[in-house]
């Protein structure tokens, strides 16, 4: 009899946990998120608005919905500052290779690295998500965020294989995603709006999630096949 009530009470936890959101989908799972450019470095400057800014606002939100699914986060920067923090003697060499190296330091399971996009072309607009061309998982990391991404961007801009340094350069498995077009104006005000970033963030890590539990299925089946 004991048994069976402490069959049932299990099941009910899981059920209340699946429900009520408790399941935390990340838990113990390292994350760098990296807030693109900042300091001296502004990126694209469009409209009086500065990229390295709006990249620090989606990283900070991105972090607490991160940290909700029990994640461990780590960032590249928490401010307006560049890697080499000289400031005067700014160099973007030195802050790509500072950034690379704080990035691998952190042994994180995975990187997301946040950008805005800009072009010549005013009416360009749209969300995409890069990788390292020479990644699989990579690959497979940037079609599962793409695919919840482009439910709020409306994006339908494939996922790109690319050389960024940034992904190039770091051992840990990551992407890059810019977010939307700041030379575009309609898109630069999404970008700026607090309730957008948001709605960013909640799909950049339902997309992370849904790669993340195939890996852990197909640890899984590992697992069996050795036990068999
Ligand atoms: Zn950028």
């Amino acid at each position: 009899m004991k048994k069976v009530i402490l069959v049932i009470i299990c099941l009910s936890f899981m059920v209340f946990s699946n429900v009520y959101g408790v399941k935390q989908e990340l838990k113990g799972v390292k994350i760098v998120l990296d807030a693109g450019h900042g300091g001296f470095d502004n990126g694209t400057m469009d409209y009086g608005y500065k990229e390295d800014d709006i990249n620090l606002e989606i990283i900070l939100k991105l972090k607490e919905v991160l940290k909700k699914e029990g994640a461990k986060v780590y960032l590249t920067r928490d401010g307006d500052y560049d890697m080499t923090k000289r400031n005067h003697h700014y160099s973007k060499q030195d802050d790509m290779y500072l950034r690379v190296k704080k990035i691998d330091r952190f042994k994180a399971d995975y990187l997301i690295s946040i950008h805005q996009n800009a072009s010549g072309n005013k009416s360009a607009w749209g969300s995409q998500v890069f990788y390292y061309y020479r990644s699989t998982k990579g690959n497979e990391l940037a079609k599962d965020i793409n695919q919840s991404l482009k439910e709020v961007t409306h994006s339908s801009k494939p996922v790109s294989g690319c050389g960024f340094r940034v992904l190039r350069a770091t051992k840990t498995l990551g992407v890059l995603i810019e977010c939307g077009f700041m030379s575009n104006w309609n898109e630069c005000g999404q970008l700026r709006n607090k309730a957008y970033q948001e709605k960013l963030c909640i799909k950049i890590k339902e997309g992370l999630v849904r790669y993340h539990q195939k890996v852990l299925r197909s640890k899984k089946k590992e697992v069996k096949k050795v036990l068999e």
